[in-house]
């Protein structure tokens, strides 16, 4: 039962992220995607895109009872967004890392928000909470044939 247990503990895992449009405006789609790239996860979807206003709330719903939901909806349509897939072995979680707390003053340096950000109305990048969420995301700002299946040359020199 062993080998099925290391297995199911190594899931490949897939989830959203998406440079918001302060991160587009201020030059960071680089930076921001840089950082995902290094890291050793696999890009299997990316678009510069204009959200429209029933997305952002099919997006973020869970929120809609919060007093900055207008704010929210208004701020993720206000320009492109950069939308994109990952995937890897704990990438959820790990991309939630990467990019740091909600608030960026509360970030750590080295994460994408503890870096580059300031306020947690203009947070510049989003990323998934669970598997679950990374999946239900990705089928809602991709569509069919968007999203990429391919090896990368360096995937040997990544995991053993
Ligand atoms: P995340 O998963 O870290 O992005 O945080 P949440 O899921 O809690 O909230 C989603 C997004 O809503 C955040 O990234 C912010 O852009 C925004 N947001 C959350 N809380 C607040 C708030 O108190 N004020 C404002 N203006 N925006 C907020
Ligand atoms: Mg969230």
């Amino acid at each position: 039962f062993l080998p099925h247990l290391v297995a199911s503990l190594e899931q490949v895992e897939e989830t959203y992220i998406m440079v918001k449009p302060d991160g587009v405006q201020r030059g960071l789609v680089g930076e921001i995607i840089s950082r995902f790239e290094k890291k050793g996860f696999k890009l299997t979807g990316l678009k510069l895109f204009q959200c429209p206003k029933e997305l952002a709330e099919e997006h973020y719903k869970d929120l809609s009872s919060k007093s900055f939901f207008p704010n929210l909806i208004e701020y993720i349509t206000s320009g492109p967004v950069i939308c994109m897939a990952w995937e890897g072995v704990g990438v959820v979680a790990s991309a939630r890392k990467l990019i740091g707390s909600t608030n960026p003053l509360q970030a750590e340096p080295g994460t994408i928000r503890g870096d580059l950000a300031v306020q947690t109305g203009r947070n510049v990048v989003h990323g998934s909470d669970s598997p679950e969420n990374g999946k239900r995301e990705i089928a809602l700002w991709f569509k069919e044939g968007e999203i990429c299946q391919w090896t990368p040359a360096q995937a040997p020199w990544l995991r053993e």
